[in-house]
């Protein structure tokens, strides 16, 4: 937990929102302003920055995050049509939320990367 960390204080229930999803090592709610028509974040609950902060004691959590991410693809009913998963990392991506996150984005034609 960080303080003034909004991702943190949904995890904890301090800010209300939909938890569409949750288990000991992270957690998925609906992006407050979606980029594509299925717009999901996985969070962990631990209180993580950037990728650039994981070493490799965290590659069971990364993994972990995709596989959630994938299976609620699955019950977005995403998987037949298809999805992305990001991960923005740092200014140049423009990641807003120093905490770290897997986007899932789906639901429609997404446009070229870049
Ligand atoms: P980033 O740019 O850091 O990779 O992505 C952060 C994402 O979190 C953005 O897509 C933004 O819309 C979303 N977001 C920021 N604050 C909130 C919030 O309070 N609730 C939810 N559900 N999403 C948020
Ligand atoms: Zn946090």
């Amino acid at each position: 937990m960080a303080e003034d960390c909004v991702f943190c204080k949904i995890g904890l229930g301090e800010i209300p929102g939909e938890l569409l999803y949750s288990d000991d090592l992270a957690f998925v709610i609906r992006d407050i302003n979606p980029k594509a028509p299925t717009h999901l974040l996985v969070i962990p609950s631990e209180h993580v920055t950037y990728l650039t902060s994981f070493n490799q004691d965290r590659e069971a959590l990364l993994g972990h995050m995709v596989l959630v991410a994938r299976e609620m693809a699955q019950r977005e009913g995403l998987a037949e049509s298809g999805y992305r998963l990001v991960i923005n990392q740092g200014s140049d991506s423009g990641q807003e939320v120093p905490h770290l996150h897997l986007h899932v984005l789906g639901g429609g034609r997404l446009s070229v990367m870049g």
